[in-house]
């Protein structure tokens, strides 16, 4: 069944060899490597060193499933594990496989870049939500030189925007209206192809190029931050509905971290972000944060006092929010507002928003919207 490749032409050489594979009927080897020492006048540690280098062995049959090529061993230690290798794929075919998803990924992303310079549109021709998108993801992204925008997931939480599902939003927006290029240096481990071919772009792990040239850019930010077009802003419905949903999300990436810090699970539905934006319409993020922490922190309470299932008091959360907002409606009570968590800090999205657009330092956060808005 062993089959010897000798590398070697001196007889003597192809003798150690031999006597160093030798295997009776058995499969065991015949002579200890002491003994093939002690006959051809060689140290017993220099042996496994020669025959490494003078021979090789394989046997029929384990061999690469895909190749088909049988599996060479060059030591006795390595022979003994062969049945490892048995129903294997072999190092070569594995990685020329890499090499082969690896190009598929290159080319996808090509191919995305591509696309996104045929579909590409005037930058001055988008609304205002996809600029003040573009230019909070600059100003939260961009890497050192100024060339491209480096990965989301390489940047602490709150950096593009309030809450991660929000930034997933932004960039596929970004994208989808090709205001960003895939950059031809992402990492290819950010692009998954799997058995059938399809793929999956981690777009939080993708880097990305601007569409439009640092002229362009500036001619849209000059526009955004005269005084007329600012003023237009205040009655504008598409620019309130977006400091709306900023909030939200500040609301949102609050009751999250807070559901956690209990050790309480919501499903986040459409009841959360109904009851949020109605709390949204008379008070500011921070006071609303306080009507969440009073909420989960009672549930959090009664939890604990009487076991029900967590879900079921994750849902009541979200009634008790609603009832501490129209308390305080029904009191007229002044809500007294909480700091920023300081694992939420101030997102780029909410400082070109709230602090840029609207001069108000983070009145997104502390201030009502419709103050703001006046
Ligand atoms: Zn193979």
């Amino acid at each position: 069944m062993l089959q010897i490749k000798l590398l070697t032409d001196d007889e003597q050489h192809a003798r150690i060899c031999e006597d160093y594979w030798r295997q009776d009927e058995r499969g065991e080897f015949v002579l200890k490597v002491e003994e093939i020492a002690a006959s051809h006048g060689m140290k017993q540690q220099d042996v496994p060193k020669f025959v490494k280098k003078n021979a090789f062995v394989w046997r029929q049959d384990i061999f690469c499933v895909q190749c088909k090529k049988a599996y060479l061993y060059t030591s006795r230690a390595q022979y003994k594990e062969k049945y490892r290798f048995r129903n294997q794929v072999c190092a070569a075919c594995i990685e020329a496989e890499r090499r082969d998803i690896n190009e598929k990924k290159k080319s996808l992303i090509l191919d995305m870049r591509r696309n996104a310079q045929k579909g590409k549109i005037d930058l001055s021709s988008f609304g205002l939500t996809s600029k003040i998108f573009l230019l909070s993801t600059i100003k939260a992204l961009i890497d050192q030189t100024n060339t491209k925008i480096e990965p989301l997931r390489s940047h602490p939480a709150c950096t593009l925007s309030p809450d991660p599902d929000y930034d997933k939003i932004i960039l596929n927006h970004l994208i989808g209206n090709y205001m960003l290029l895939v950059g031809v240096g992402t990492r290819l481990d950010a692009i998954e192809i799997n058995e059938n071919e399809h793929y999956n772009v981690n777009i939080d792990r993708c880097e990305y190029e601007l569409a439009y040239s640092y002229g362009q850019i500036s001619n849209v930010i000059e526009d955004l931050l005269n005084d007329s077009t600012i003023n237009n802003l205040k009655r504008s419905s598409e620019f309130s509905y977006l400091c709306r949903e900023c909030q939200l999300y500040e609301c949102l990436a609050f009751l999250k971290i807070t559901l956690e810090d209990y050790k309480l699970h919501l499903s986040l539905g459409e009841k959360t972000r109904l009851v949020l934006n109605q709390c949204l319409e008379d008070f500011s993020v921070a006071q609303v944060c306080n009507f969440i922490w009073r909420a989960v922190k009672d549930d959090a309470i009664y939890h604990m006092r009487c076991p029900i299932d967590k879900r079921q008091a994750a849902n009541s959360t979200i009634n008790n929010i609603s009832r501490n907002m129209e308390r305080a409606l029904a009191n007229n009570w002044d809500v007294i507002p909480l700091h920023r968590n300081h694992n939420l800090p101030q997102s780029a999205l909410s400082h070109f928003i709230f602090d840029m657009l609207l001069g108000s330092r983070d009145g997104g956060f502390e201030r009502p919207l419709h103050e703001l808005l006046s």
